[in-house]
This record gives structure tokens, sequence and C-alpha cells, in this order.
């Protein structure tokens, strides 16, 4: 058989002896090239055949609509010496590289269906491949483990969590790397066990790498990060500080407004002070006169925006406990309130200024899973889910490399 069919059809592993069209199946019938195999007792090669079993037919490749599977002829040797010490038959049965045990397709074929679930239904998938649903899932879940992740081979300094929802109540963390901006897992519910075996299975090399985890203000995954990855600063991200600050705001804001019946336009509060137009300068000075208190969380607020764009950590640091010392002589409630938080969250508040390391990568995957949960017809399954939602974002290659190492 030509070099170019053998290419094409990846049978490198093989010699070819046959190949015929039933219909649209297309069956190749092939041997292995190898002379013999390690006994899987003694592990010595041998080349004594005892006996051909029935040939393995597996799905290989689908190629211009037509399904492509391999006749293999395995074959059953037979070890000398392990039958000289206890008499009994030692036998091993051909092992191949292209085609996993146990299973009736090939890595091509595996390969295949990969490549395109990350950019087409299941449905599609199956249609193409004439393979079934539970085929493929399991396919699915034998190349990604969510508590294992896909770890790129460059080094990683900082890792982001941040959490995403799925189907209304439930929260799923979403794991980044942030130095060279790639998904590294999604997992299956936002328990603290879960976040912890995750951490844990992070592998050797990579872990003693970490030095930066970034997450939002939430004290949930504190300890267990702090334990796993000891060595490891943790950075609150920015944009959720000022999205707490924004929360404190509005709920103040609201419940001014319940209370004398006015109205006070959200946005006024919300748009950063520089993005203010002239008029809405006016409207919110008018109301930042009648209420005082709202006036000092606003800014703070504005403070703190100032104080994150510093770039230099002494510099931030000064101004950042400059800010906490006015804030504890408030005689406003909330704006003391809200110090608490900010003590309690300073040293990860004032990480952030040694590399200004953000979650604004993980956002964005966050913001794009939505889009795929959107065009894939809601998912019912949670694992199916995030199983496909990681292959949309995973290089080929790299799942490929993992998967095969
Ligand atoms: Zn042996």
């Amino acid at each position: 058989m030509n070099n170019c069919f053998i290419k094409l059809f990846q049978l490198q592993e093989f010699h070819v002896e046959d190949s015929k069209l039933e219909g649209k199946i297309m069956i190749i019938t092939v041997r292995p090239k190898t002379n013999g195999v390690r006994c899987k007792d003694c592990g010595k090669y041998i080349t004594t055949v005892n006996r051909y079993p029935k040939p393995r037919k597996v799905k290989h490749m689908f190629w211009q609509g037509n399904l492509i599977m391999l006749s293999i002829k395995t074959r059953a040797f037979f070890c000398w010496q392990c039958q000289k010490k206890d008499r009994r038959r030692h036998i091993t049965i051909d092992r191949l590289k292209s085609v996993p045990p146990h299973r009736n397709y090939s890595l091509v074929y595996a390969d295949q269906i990969m490549k395109g679930l990350g950019s087409t239904s299941f449905k599609t998938q199956q249609e193409l491949a004439e393979s079934s649903f539970a085929t493929i899932s399991k396919l699915l879940s034998e190349r990604i483990d969510p508590f294992i992740g896909v770890w790129p081979e460059e080094t990683i300094v900082a890792i982001g969590l941040d959490c995403h929802s799925f189907s209304g109540m439930k929260m799923l963390p979403t794991i980044t790397d942030l130095t060279n901006h790639r998904l590294i897992s999604i997992l299956p519910d936002d328990r603290r066990t879960t976040v912890e075996r995750f951490l844990k299975n992070i592998p050797a090399d990579k872990k003693g790498k970490i030095t930066e985890v970034c997450i939002d203000m939430s004290r949930d995954y504190f300890q267990t990060i702090t334990r796993e990855l000891p060595q490891a600063k943790i950075v609150v991200d920015a944009f959720h500080v000022i999205a707490d600050a924004n929360r404190r705001i509005t709920e103040l804001r609201t419940a001014i407004q319940k209370r004398d019946k006015v109205s006070l336009p959200k946005r006024l509060f919300d748009k950063p002070k520089e993005h203010l137009k002239p008029n809405e300068r006016v409207s919110l000075n008018e109301i930042n006169r009648a209420y005082p208190e709202l006036l000092g969380l606003w800014r703070f607020k504005e403070e703190l925006r100032r104080i994150y764009k510093i770039p230099n950590n002494t510099l931030a640091e000064i101004s950042f406990s400059s800010m906490a010392k006015r804030m504890k002589l408030s005689k406003h409630e909330s704006v003391k309130h809200w110090l608490r938080t900010l003590m309690r969250w300073r040293k990860e508040i004032l990480a952030y200024f040694d590399n200004f390391t953000t979650n604004g990568y993980t956002e964005g995957v966050n913001t794009k899973l939505k889009t795929i949960k959107r065009l894939s017809y809601g998912f019912r399954n949670i694992d199916n889910y995030i199983r496909k939602a990681m292959l949309a974002f995973l290089p080929i290659s790299l799942l490929l490399s993992h998967y095969l190492t």
C-alpha cells in the first residue's frame, strides 16, 4: 500500500493488507508492524506467536462522509522464559500505540471528535462520527478531568479563581492561568472541599512556582488556598473591591430612597467621577449635599479608585493608610463598616501593587462561558458542560499532549 494512503489515514503503526468499501463504511485490514511485544509478566521481548485472536474492529476516522473502520489482526504471543519458571502459559496480546486497550475506537478517531467538539454541538459530532452520545461524552470525560485541569507547559506565576453561574443558583469556580491567559479548569461546584481537591492535584512542578492567587473578597477559599499554596500571595481582585464599594453605596442609596421617598439615580454613583457629564456632576453634588453619609462613601470609593492607579506599591500603601485613617474618623456607620472590611483585606488589597494582577482575564472567560451556554441549547449535564466549555478554550495541541503524556 502506498505511503500517501498510510499517511492520510494515519496508519503508520500498521502494515495495510486490504481495504474494502461496504456502503458508507470503509474497512481497512491491518496488522501491527512490530515483530513481537514485551511479555506482560517478565518484560522480555517475545516473538513466538501463540495464536491469532479474532481481528479487532475499531472506528478509526470519519472521512468525506465515510466512516473508516480498522480490522486489526492482533497476535497473542507466548513467553518461553516465563513458562520455564512456573509451567504456565504466559500470553501477551499486541499492544498498540494508536488504539487504546478495551476501546472500540482509535486515538485518531478520538482526536477528530475532540477537535470538532470545540466548535460544534454534540449532535453534529454524533452524526458525523456515527457515534452515540454516550461514546462522545465518555471520550470527553476521559480526556478532561476538571479536578486536574489542563496545565500549559509554560511557567505559571499567577492563577485566578472566580465563580460564574450555571443554571440559576449553581455557582461554578473558574480557574485560570493569569500569566499565560489560559483556562485551567471549571470545577463542578463551589464547595470548599471541591476547591481543595483541585488545589491538592496541582502538578508539583507547577505548584511551587505559583506566587499569586487572585480571588474576590470572599473568605470561602482563603484558608484552603493558604494551606495548599503556602508560598503564594493572595491578591484580591481590584474590580471586586470597587464593585463591593458600589454595592455598599447602592444599599445606602436605596435605603434613603425608601425612607425619604426621593429618587437618587444609580448611574450617578456607579460612574467613575471623571466620566460624569457636567450636568450629572451638578445633580450628584446636590444629592451629596443633602446626604453627607452617601457623600462620604462615594468620596472614599473615588479615593480608592485613585489609589488603584498608583504605579508603585510603597506609595499605594501610604495612600491606603492615610485614607483608612480618615475613614476611621468618619462618624458614618456605613463608612466604618466598609473600613472594617477593607482592613480585613488590607494585605490582599495591597498585594495587587506588586505585579498589578487582576482577575480581568478570568472575568473575560466567564463572559465567554455565558455565550457558550446560550449557544449550546442549555446543558442539563454539568459534567458535559464543563468539559465542552473547557474544550472551547483549549488549544487542541495542549489537550492532546496533556492526554498522551
Ligand atoms: Zn515472560
